[in-house]
Parts: structure tokens; sequence; C-alpha cells
């Protein structure tokens, strides 16, 4: 038999799929893979419910239903003051990772080269490369985690097509402020390159930090793609239902993509995203105070029990040192002694480097994004059994 894709032949399964497979396992609390305990707003979730049962189940317009459209244009309007047309310039999609497959399929030409910043999401590299795109690795440092400004300048020359970043930044929860998002977008301007932003944590922002797009700086409106997910804003992360923001000659090559990935998304789960979109400030507020509470509750129990706990300002996740606590093995027999003698669950932060081996060894993942009990069961088995 023809060999196979060898880039996708080659790929592991990713380690969220793992690890949630180690927790079943060893009927593990998981805190590894990043899902929320909570049911989601009752007001989206009756309005996806009511559309499925009296609405129009057939295929929706392929950029997305105008109602969730409309409301992403006013989402964006409200936080992020941008000004957008939701005909032309937001479309609809299966979660921000089709999203991302979108844009970098519809935006790459193979040979280009791409800036990503490392850690990375675990969808970014193998997508980028099957769109034939050359990666430029740009490393951010534990504990800071801070802009090597330095080197990510010196990543940008002739062939950058774009660069792809996350914040609030999944795994080591970093928030970009507002000087380093002048530095990245002063680099587009000067080398003509577009900023391909996922945004999908902009309401899980702690101590009150603000969320900033880097759409809304000067000189970026018409050169940045905006992603976002109903999955991480209503706690809903099963629906899959992203949005992408773009300016029309970037968005018609990601639409031309979206046509042929998926077409389109579920109109019940658009419906309920577009009523979610549409709520209150307080809701916004309220997701991130509880989502900090959270934060608290986990990384100061962690903390007492010995592990270095590196700042959180955003996100999910706590990403922690386990080295003061005597275990000289690697993060990925740190998760699964962990996993089997203590049935807690994390991720190990190498799974978001490029080459694990080469990666910091003695950091993991912790989700937070759980009920009290959750956290409780967790805290109480690590402190009985890896003390
Ligand atoms: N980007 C980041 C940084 C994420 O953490 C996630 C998912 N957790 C995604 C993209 C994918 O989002 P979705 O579930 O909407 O596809
Ligand atoms: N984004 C989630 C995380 O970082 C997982 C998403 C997935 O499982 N694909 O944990």
């Amino acid at each position: 038999m023809k060999p196979a894709n060898t880039l996708m032949s080659g790929l592991g399964t990713t380690v969220f799929e793992v690890m949630s497979a180690l927790a079943r396992e060893h009927q593990s609390v998981n805190l590894g893979q990043g899902f929320p305990d909570d049911r989601g707003p009752q007001a989206v979730r009756q309005a996806a419910a009511d559309f499925l049962m009296t609405g129009h189940n057939q295929y929706p317009p392929m950029m997305g239903l105008p109602e969730l459209r409309q409301a992403v244009a006013e989402h964006a309007r409200r936080f992020q003051g941008l000004d957008i047309d939701w005909q032309a310039e937001v479309l609809v999609t299966s979660g921000a990772t089709e999203a991302l497959a979108d844009c970098l399929f519809g935006l790459i030409e193979p040979g280009d080269e791409v800036v990503l910043i490392e850690p990375l999401y675990d969808s970014y590299l193998p997508i980028v490369r099957r769109a034939g795109g050359i990666p430029r690795l740009v490393r951010l440092e534990p504990p800071t985690w801070r802009l090597p400004r330095e080197e990510l300048a010196a990543a940008f020359g002739p062939r950058t097509k774009l660069i792809l970043f996350n914040t609030p930044m999944n795994p080591c929860s970093k928030v970009f402020d507002e000087e380093e998002l002048a530095f990245i977008a002063g680099l587009c301007r000067e080398h003509d390159v577009f900023a391909v932003c996922d945004e999908v944590y902009e309401h899980i922002i702690f101590d009150d930090r603000r969320h900033l797009s880097i759409m809304a700086l000067p000189g970026m409106r018409e050169r940045s793609i905006r992603i976002g997910s109903a999955g991480k804003s209503f706690s809903l992360t099963g629906w899959k239902v992203g949005y992408v923001t773009a300016a029309p000659d970037l968005m018609k090559p990601i639409a031309r993509t979206h046509q042929f990935m998926t077409f389109t998304t579920p109109p019940n789960l658009q419906w309920g995203a577009a009523t979610g979109l549409r709520l209150d400030d307080g809701y916004f507020s309220t997701l991130a105070t509880d989502m900090q509470r959270k934060r608290d509750r986990l990384a100061g129990a962690l903390s007492t029990i010995g592990f270095d706990v590196l700042p959180t300002h955003g996100t999910y996740f706590v990403t922690t040192d386990f080295r003061p606590l005597g275990f000289n093995g690697t993060d990925e027999e740190f998760c699964h002694h962990m996993t089997v003698k203590a049935g807690v669950t994390a991720v190990p932060v190498s799974a978001f480097y490029d080459d694990a081996g080469k990666a910091p060894r003695n950091f993991v993942r912790f989700c937070f994004c759980k009920n009290d009990e959750t956290l409780d069961e967790a805290i109480n088995r690590l402190r009985d059994k890896l003390k």
C-alpha cells in the first residue's frame, strides 16, 4: 500500500486525549485537559435547546447565522472598541480549532515563514507545517515568560507571512501587555506580516487585567485575524463554536477554506452562542472573578504541598515546578506517577514544545476550572500521597 501523508502519519495522539484516557483508567481526578465542571449559563443552553426543538435545523448560511455574526461584531465593539462589519468580516467555525486551520490553510503559501511563540498550543505546528509553512519558533522562558524582543525581531524577515500567537496564553497563563503587543504590531507593520491572534481566553483574565486585542492597535485593523471560542467564554467546550474576525480581503481565503473544511456549524449552537455574546457585562466579569477564585484555591494549595507555583494571569491553567517535591524524572514521568500514586492527573508542559527533548522537563500544568469539591478532592489526594 502507498504511504499516507508522512507528516500526519508521524503525529502522536494529542496530550489532552492521552492524559484524559490515563485519568479514566486510574479513576484519577482529571486536572489535565481543560474543560469546566460548570454547566454553562442557563440562558445560553436554553436558547440552544429551544432552537433545536423549534428552529430551522438545516444548513445555516456558510458564513454563520446572521444573529451570531452580528453578536460577534457587537461584542468586539463592547469589549475592544472595534468597528466590525458583521457581513464581510465575521465567520463562524466549528470551534477555534477549525478557525485556526482555516486561517493557516487560507493564508500560508508553501515556503512562507511563520513566527510562533513557544510554549504553544498543540494544534498550531502540525497545521502550519501541513500548510507548507516554515515555523520560526521564539521561546519564552519560565518563570516570567517575558517576550524576548531581540529574538522575536530576528525571527521576522522578508519571507515571514504571519505570526500566530495566543493571549491569554495556554499553557503558561501569560497575558501579553500593551507594550508587548505594540512591539509585535510594530514588527508586523515593518515586515508586512499578518497577526493571527488566538484569543479564546479573552474573558478568563485575572487581577484587574484587561484583554487587549492586537487588532485594536494602530495600523493592525487590516492585518490582524482575531479568533474566539464560545467553548471558553460560556464554559461549553463540547459545543465547538468558534468565530473569526478579519478584514474582508483576509476573510475571503479564510472563508473559502472553511467552506470545504466543515462548511457550517450546528445552527442551534450558533443561536446559543449569540445569546451568550449578548449577556450583560456582569456575566463576563463574574466568569473572570469565579475563575480567579478557583485559581487561588488550587494555586495556594499546590504551593503549600510544595510545588513551586508560577504566576497565572489568565486561562484555566496553573503551571507548577515539581522539582521542590524531590522528584527527579521528567514531566511526563511525574504526570504518570501522580496519576497512579495520588489519583490526580495533570499535563506535562513539554508537550507544548516542538521538540519535547529540548523543552524544560520540570513543569506540569493543572486545570482549575472545576467546582470546589473536585479541586479539594485533588488537593487532599496530593497532600496525602505526595508529601
Ligand atoms: N486555542 C487554545 C489556546 C485553546 O486552549 C483551545 C482549546 N482549549 C483552542 C484553541 C480550541 O478551542 P475550541 O475548543 O473552540 O476548538
Ligand atoms: N484546550 C484544552 C486544553 O488545553 C484542550 C482541548 C482539546 O482537548 N483539544 O486543555
